[in-house]
């Protein structure tokens, strides 16, 4: 039985105040429920923070991406070492931002992943197609292709991973793919998991969750949490989704 991941993507917001505030509320207001984890990806900068108010509880932090490389000359990037000695527990890799406004490659996202369980890290390794690929008839073939090259890089380590199936038109837009949807495409990537032999691996849905829509989402059977951005800032949305 797989259990429930809930996790908070904050991207590039917060602020040493409101961040001291968001975690006080989801400290106070989260019931622990032994079907599910629950946890924060933070800038870096606030990697600290979030280990100073979440060490001890049954929240887990991380971070939003990683350097592949494990040290050296690669200005403005962190490497998966220094996020564990602050002690994250997961990383983001290829989020749609990172392919899109950084244009991070299959292979980049792949080597990535590596580098995070290199140092002890779950990559929760995030994959989708925009609106243009589905209307074309395209997501197997991208969703394929992304997932395919993570499975690659990992190959006898995929079963550590997390995977978040984010379709990109659904993200930040307010529009959430229907239960059905998802579940069509995570019902894709559990066969590919399992011809992997990684059948067990956690698959997050991304796009939208709020309060309103994640225990739908949550009820199918292959969708095993969310990754959740805008509504993971307001405390009282993410608990309510998280506990859906
Ligand atoms: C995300 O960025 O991972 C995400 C799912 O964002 P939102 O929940 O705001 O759509």
């Amino acid at each position: 039985m797989r259990g429930k991941l809930v996790v908070g993507n904050w991207k590039m917001n917060g602020g040493l105040a409101s961040n001291a505030a968001l975690l006080v509320a989801l400290l106070a207001g989260w019931k622990p429920r032994a079907d599910r984890d629950v946890a924060v990806c933070v800038p870096f900068p606030y990697l600290g923070q979030a280990r100073d108010a979440l060490a001890g509880s049954p929240w887990s932090w991380g971070a939003q991406d990683v350097s592949r490389h494990a040290s050296g000359a690669f200005t403005g990037d962190v490497a998966a070492g220094m996020l564990a000695e602050f002690g994250c527990r997961f990383v983001l890799v290829g989020h749609s931002e990172r392919r899109q406004l950084h244009g991070e490659s299959d292979a980049e996202v792949g080597a990535k992943a590596v580098a995070a369980l290199a140092a002890g890290l779950t990559p929760i390794a995030c994959v989708g197609e925009t609106l243009a690929e589905r209307d074309a008839g395209q997501w197997q073939a991208v969703v394929g292709r992304q997932f395919d090259a993570v499975a690659a890089a990992l190959e006898k380590d995929l079963p550590l991973a997390v995977l978040a199936y984010e379709p990109v038109w659904a993200i930040g837009t307010g529009r959430t793919a229907s239960p059905e949807q998802a579940q069509e495409v995570h019902a894709f990537l559990r066969e590919r998991l399992r011809q992997a032999g990684a059948a067990g691996v956690r698959i997050l849905y991304g796009g939208s969750v709020k309060a309103g829509n994640a225990r739908d989402l949550f009820a199918m059977p292959d969708v095993d949490g969310g990754l959740v951005g805008g509504a993971s800032l307001v405390a009282t949305e993410f608990l309510a989704l998280a506990g859906a």
